[in-house]
């Protein structure tokens, strides 16, 4: 730290760019939705892709819309296995298969054939590791269905990026507070709440206060009446997201 010239590179991101590339929810007229979650990320050294939503043509078509080049993409971090995360993926290497793959050791032996066989480059994740500066993966969480998410340092906070959220979003939002020092700004994608009773929503809510969560942005398999509650308790903090929308560090009060 300090003055020393070294302290450039230590910076927090001052510029984060996210755009909601693949989901559920609609949002700006024109793209396509289908279940699952994606999400292309501006910022950092390296432009990620987080999670390739269920279906690639559908991706392809809705990033040319956006005109975003899937060829500009460094960078893909799988979420985890499950086909609205991973589906997307095939269609994805065909168009770029020059991209490094952060994926959870515990994916099968298809996807990683799947990958290689594209001749794309593939990051091991188990523990929890830096994909490019400011840009981190919790590694692999969760028992049954194991999940990594994503965490972006940024001038305003933390940004968090989750696929489903399957060993809960609130454990995740502990974990990280666990990993890195510093707010949480944001916590965007799916929270896996579809089917929570009212009373466990809440209980996250308030982990998510406790925890100094700023603003949400939950979307995909979050579930419409956990939304309405995170809206609710949210405000003017509640981002409401779903395809093509995408959030820059000035949303981010
Ligand atoms: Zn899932
Ligand atoms: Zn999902």
């Amino acid at each position: 730290m300090g003055h020393d010239g070294h302290s450039a590179k230590n910076r927090p991101l001052d510029e984060l760019t996210i755009t909601i590339v693949h989901d559920n929810y609609p949002c700006v007229e024109l793209l396509k939705t289908a279940w699952g979650f994606s999400a292309y990320v501006v910022g950092g050294e390296r432009r990620i892709l987080f999670d390739t939503g269920s279906d690639g043509a559908l991706l392809l078509e809705n990033m040319a819309k956006l005109q975003i080049d899937p060829a500009s993409i460094d960078v893909v971090v799988l979420s985890h296995v499950h086909g609205d995360h991973a589906g997307g993926l095939a269609g994805l290497l065909k168009a770029n298969p020059r991209v490094c793959i952060y994926l959870p050791a515990s994916f099968p032996a298809g996807v990683w054939d799947l990958v290689r066989g594209y001749g794309a480059a593939v990051a091991e994740v188990g523990e929890p590791q830096q994909i490019c500066p400011n840009v981190y993966t919790t590694g692999v969480l969760g028992r049954r269905i194991k999940e990594q998410a994503m965490i972006v340092r940024t001038g305003r906070g933390l940004v968090i990026l989750t696929g489903c959220a399957h060993p809960g979003v609130g454990k995740i939002v502990n974990e990280i507070r666990r990993q890195h020092p510093g707010d949480i700004a944001l916590v965007m994608g799916g929270f896996h709440l579809e089917w929570a009773m009212s009373r466990k929503v809440r209980k996250i809510i308030a982990g998510f206060r406790e925890r100094g969560v700023r603003c949400v942005a939950p979307t995909h398999c979050s579930g419409e009446k956990a939304r309405e509650r995170f809206r609710e308790a949210y405000g003017q903090q509640f981002i409401e997201v779903g395809v093509g929308k995408t959030v820059t560090l000035a949303d981010l009060a």
